[in-house]
């Protein structure tokens, strides 16, 4: 059954009360309960499509429904398409107002209908698309890795000591470099990373390092292996003057003569894995919060096997993020290909911090099971480019859903206000011969 139904009604700058009225008046509501009343079962795709900008568009694809508008009988227009698409117990409804709060005002009233009076639970009713729902399941089967529990808990504060250059080069250095992620005394890795004694300790508060008091062998001239990292001097103290413990290294008994009390620093576990890379992901899915809901983003997530860095899904886009924080291969290429495919993804997207070489970027040119971009520079221009997706693709998902709507709804539009009454009639007239 394919139900097309279109009511146009006022909604721009009339408050709820009085736009629930008119929706009443079109018979739009009754209509909505007896349509529903034998689909209980189903779940309901609610998605809503703001018009706004189009209005003013040379180019639009409804000139006489949007100057009815702008004629100002009744503020913007609206029209709903009821039809079942995708699966056979989905039914999607799709809003269109002409700005965002006729928009919120009008899903919300279909939403409290279809609960209120239909007896629809608030669990079978998603709001989105129906690709989107299925999409979303799909996003609901991605399973976190040990580094997508990490990477929930990176403040932004954290985040921002990352997206200086400078620092992450200093701060990879205790991992790669001489330090490998072992204690060493702030008097040491300080000086070695140009980093004073005040920038390892807010370093510390944000949980990138691990500082404390510790016995160091005046012998070996290192702290002694071995030894636990207290949070105060006092703690070591008595320690040494216990005299419980000694150096695992040369065997020395350590007491306040033999050893001095070092405040040390160790990369943490979240530094580590920030500084190898997840940095860029935490990074990336920051930028991607602003804009989608975080429901609807995942970060280093597991596919069956393949490991995905950064996954999103904007209306019914889905999307693949790899980061590399690194030179990339044709080999990563390959793999990302794969991933994506295994994914059914939309758009794959490298985002790197090195620039791409040619070769690499043009093993993607006859990509065709989904969209390929690259983003690469620094944070700056990642972001940029992020932020330009994103926007770019809610236009081409308007642009989509009005030429949807153009291609199933027009042969009922409105070339004019006559019509649009006429229209309105033969609406109520089916009404009462089919429902
Ligand atoms: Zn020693």
């Amino acid at each position: 059954m394919v139900e097309i139904t279109c009511l146009s009604a006022s909604a721009s700058k009339i408050k709820l009360p009085e736009f629930a009225k008119e929706f009443k008046k079109a018979g739009f509501e009754s209509l909505l309960v007896k349509m529903f009343e034998k689909t209980r079962e189903s779940m309901i795709s609610l998605t809503g499509v703001d018009v706004g900008k189009f209005q003013h568009d040379k180019e639009m694809l409804f000139p006489m429904l949007f100057s009815y508008h702008e004629n100002g009988k009744k503020g913007c227009v609206l029209i709903d398409l009821i039809r079942e698409i995708g699966t056979p117990t989905t039914i999607e409804i799709t809003c269109f107002a002409g700005n965002k709060n006729s928009l919120f005002k009008l899903t919300k009233l279909i939403k409290d209908i279809l609960i209120q009076q239909i007896g629809f639970e608030k669990k079978q009713i998603f709001n989105g698309t129906v690709r989107e729902l299925l999409k979303s399941r799909t996003l609901n089967k991605l399973v976190n890795s040990p580094q997508g529990n990490l990477i929930n808990n990176i403040t932004p504060e954290c985040l921002n000591a990352f997206l200086d250059k400078k620092m992450r080069e200093k701060l990879r250095q205790l991992v790669i470099g001489p330090f490998l992620g072992r204690f060493f005394p702030l008097s040491i890795v300080g000086p070695s990373l140009e980093l004073t004694e005040d920038d390892i300790k807010k370093l510390g508060s944000l949980g990138i390092f691990r500082i404390g008091y510790t016995a160091y062998c005046s012998k070996c001239e290192e702290v002694a292996s071995g030894q636990v990292i207290f949070r105060s001097p006092e703690e070591v103290e008595e320690l040494l003057r216990r005299k419980v413990t000694w150096c695992a290294t040369c065997g020395t008994s350590l007491d306040t003569k033999t050893a001095r009390i070092e405040l040390v620093c160790s990369v943490s576990d979240m530094g580590r894995a920030l500084t190898q890379g997840l940095w860029l992901e935490a990074y990336v899915k920051s930028i991607i919060e602003k804009s989608i809901a975080k429901d609807n983003i995942r970060a280093s997530v597991y596919h069956g096997n393949d490991e995905l860095d950064v996954v999103f899904l904007d209306l019914d886009t889905l999307d693949v993020i790899e980061c590399k924080d690194k030179t990339v291969g044709l080999n990563d290429m390959y793999v990302l290909t794969m991933k994506a495919a295994r994914l059914k993804a939309d758009n794959a997207f490298l985002v790197s911090t090195r620039k791409i070489s040619k070769d690499v970027l043009s093993s993607m040119k006859d990509e065709d099971r989904f969209g390929f971009m690259s983003m690469t520079g620094d944070v700056k221009t990642i972001k940029r480019a992020l932020e330009k997706h994103i926007g770019k693709m809610r236009e081409n998902f308007k642009r989509s859903r009005l030429q949807q709507l153009a291609e199933i709804v027009l042969p009922f539009a409105f070339p004019d206000v006559e019509r649009f009454l006429a229209r309105q009639r033969w609406y109520r007239h089916t009404r009462r011969l089919r429902y």
